[in-house]
């Protein structure tokens, strides 16, 4: 089974995307986790990306394009398929995506596109806390950890993405709008777009995409969902 995960920053991908590795044993592919290992290694090629990522804008396309092709070739033993999260991201990394997957005989099987409104995502964003040594995701109302700033997998610390206050909150929605929301339609005519409500519990999205997966259901006919 292989997953992109699409929505606007603060959708609930990141959540969902944890959930589905655990119940469907996929490969959780993230851009953003790999850039942002990228930037703690400190190269050089950290050190360009990093000024994209802290402002809110998208890192080049040749960058991020080579970051997938590399991952997605490597031997991944083990997964039961891949989900890839926050990429693509504009229209040229979806087809040159899908160039990439035409060689390894890897196609998508599924779009989730993940809606949610403004004021849900301005409120997950800006309350949003990681943890430093898991990645584990937090929330300091909505979810938040037994300890304050302790995370409760590992004891690691959690702090706030530097790109998750509110002016680059709005610089990254501006973003999404412009270069992401197009692909939307990409994935559409292809016949695997599957809408969900990101501003549902994240229990119940798992639900209903368990039901796509396994009875190769459409969202549509579940939900009455109007697409997007
Ligand atoms: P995310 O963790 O997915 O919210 O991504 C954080 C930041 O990493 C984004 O705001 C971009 O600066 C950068 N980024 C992640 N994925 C991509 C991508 N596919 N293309 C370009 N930039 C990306």
């Amino acid at each position: 089974m292989n997953t992109i995960l699409l929505g606007p920053p603060g959708a609930g991908k990141g959540t969902l995307a944890a959930m589905l590795k655990d119940n469907f044993g996929l490969l959780h592919i993230s851009t953003g986790d790999l850039l942002r290992d990228e930037m703690k290694g400190g190269t050089e090629l950290g050190k360009t990306i990093k000024k994209y990522v802290e402002s809110g804008e998208l890192v080049p396309d040749q960058v991020v394009i080579a970051m997938i092709e590399k991952k997605l070739s490597e031997k991944n033993s083990g997964s039961k398929g891949y989900m890839l999260d926050g990429f693509p991201r504009t229209t040229v990394q979806a087809q040159d995506l899908d160039k990439i997957l035409t060689k390894i005989g890897q196609p998508i099987d599924y779009a989730l596109y993940m809606e949610a409104s403004l004021p849900v995502i301005l409120q997950r964003l800006t309350g949003r806390r990681v943890c430093r040594k898991c990645g584990a995701i937090v929330h300091i109302k909505n979810r938040p950890s037994k300890v304050a700033g302790v995370c409760d997998v590992c004891g690691g610390e959690l702090y706030q993405r530097p790109d998750d206050t509110e002016e680059t909150i709005k610089n990254r929605m501006h973003v999404y709008a412009e270069k992401t929301a197009p692909i939307v339609d990409y994935y559409a005519k292809q016949g695997k777009l599957e809408t969900l409500s990101g501003d549902e519990e994240t229990e119940d999205l798992l639900k209903i995409v368990a039901k796509i997966f396994n009875d190769g259901q459409r969202t549509d006919k579940i939900k009455g969902s109007t697409g997007h």
